[in-house]
């Protein structure tokens, strides 16, 4: 991974900031706190899901939420932790009731999003369901045709690899969907390895480094708390066993990308 430079780190603080100031749409007037997003500012990999959910929105962080807890879960069963990557929002705010985001309101935040993409520069973005799998892939097809397919592209002059899979929250009331989560999941290490290591790049492993957050923001709580938003699940659905995730997905160490010996997306079987 390539160290973000304290330019970076200056243009992402107040980018940040921006998206706490921002009144481009009518979401400002609704939200308690705006969700630019955190992480690590130099990660390979990006997650890009739909809008803060209601914990978000009360806590200024992103996925904190039942659904936060599954990502970490699906992180931590390829050995990785959320302070190492880079998690942000296809919207920085709540829309009401957590309603479906609307196409204005994506046009208005998308530039943010896009300038995260820029200075992040994450070699993978996993897009987490249909709103951010759409945006970012350009593609109205949906993420059921399309989950678990990487698909090479460029955003804002960054060559990465799009890998959109199922919205945790959705996974959390439908185990067919969870079950394919998990093994979307699973595929991660072998898309990092496979996306090219930039030459010479030398930093220290993420867990050295403390995750990137807004400034101002309060300190990362040890318990994410109980449920945020669920897109639209059943009401009387059943969560689909998220405690029981990590035992359920095979452990994979995460692979050193730098080590990675160059293989063609093919020989991976990844297309
Ligand atoms: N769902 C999302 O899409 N984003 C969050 O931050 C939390 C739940």
């Amino acid at each position: 991974m390539a160290p973000a430079t304290d330019d970076d780190l200056a243009a992402l603080a107040a980018l940040c900031a921006e998206v706490e100031a921002c009144t481009l749409c009518e979401l400002h007037a609704t939200r308690t706190r705006a969700v630019p997003g955190e992480g690590d500012p130099s990660s390979d990999l990006m997650f890009v899901g739909e809008a803060p959910g209601y914990h978000e929105d009360q806590q200024g962080r992103p996925f904190v939420g039942q659904a936060g807890k599954l990502l970490e879960q699906l992180l931590a069963a390829i050995g990785l932790t959320r302070g190492q990557v880079f998690i942000a929002n296809v919207l920085k705010s709540r829309p009401p009731n957590n309603r479906d985001p609307r196409p204005e309101e994506i046009a208005a935040c998308q530039p943010y999003l896009w300038r995260q993409i820029e200075l992040i520069k994450p070699k993978v973005i996993c897009t987490l369901g249909n709103h951010a799998t759409k945006l970012l892939t350009g593609d109205p097809a949906g993420i059921t045709r399309v989950h678990g397919r990487p698909q090479a592209t460029e955003i804002n002059g960054v060559g990465l690899y799009l890998y959109p899979i199922f919205h945790p929250a959705a996974a959390l009331y439908t185990p067919a969907m969870l079950t394919t989560l998990k093994e979307d999941f699973q595929r991660l290490p072998e898309l990092l390895a496979h996306a090219a290591p930039q030459a010479g790049s030398a930093a220290p492993p993420a867990a050295e480094r403390p995750a990137w957050r807004p400034a101002g923001a309060p300190p990362a709580p040890a318990d994410p708390g109980p449920p945020a938003k669920e897109p639209r699940p059943p009401q009387d659905a059943v969560p689909a066993s998220p405690a029981g995730t990590t035992g359920d997905v095979p452990q994979t160490a995460h692979p050193d990308v730098a080590d990675a010996p160059p293989a063609k997306p093919e020989q991976l079987g990844l297309f």
